[in-house]
């Protein structure tokens, strides 16, 4: 089992920011930028372009729904778009508030939030997808 297969499952805690019966957006707990979000299907598949083409179009839909939240919510240029996957075997898209191309970075130092701040940044995320 994964570990964003343990978070769906509700096994250990994340900062969830948009949920439906298929998908699940929450934060990087290890974050880029303040807002960086992960959008993952809740079925286990590794690899994002092995995702049947439904949950496929559906993941992209979730995350075009979530970055317009995230947008309102943090201010930023752009969201930006990112898929890695070599640290979690679980298909997720980054979804990163960005100033700069420099924003996307992954070898950059990653930055540190206090729990209070990551629980104020999700709910301003949830409140501006709830609008
Ligand atoms: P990658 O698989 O290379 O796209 O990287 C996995 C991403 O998941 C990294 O940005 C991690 O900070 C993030 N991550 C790993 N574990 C957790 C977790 N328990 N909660 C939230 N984000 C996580």
């Amino acid at each position: 089992m994964t570990i964003f297969s343990k978070i769906v499952a509700g096994e250990i805690p994340a900062y969830k920011v948009a949920e439906t019966v298929e998908f699940l957006a929450f934060l990087d707990i290890n974050p880029l930028a303040e807002g960086h979000v992960l959008v993952i299907p809740k079925k286990e598949i590794d690899y994002l372009f092995d995702l049947d083409d439904e949950t496929y179009a559906g993941l992209q839909i979730f995350a075009k729904i979530v970055a317009t939240g995230l947008r309102k919510a943090i201010p930023c240029k752009r969201i930006g778009v990112a898929v890695i996957g070599l640290e979690v075997p679980h298909a997720h898209i980054h979804l990163i508030p960005m100033n700069n191309v420099s924003d996307l970075n992954f070898s950059r130092p990653k930055l540190s939030f206090t729990p209070e701040q990551l629980e104020a940044t999700t709910e301003r995320i949830k409140d501006a997808l709830r609008i």
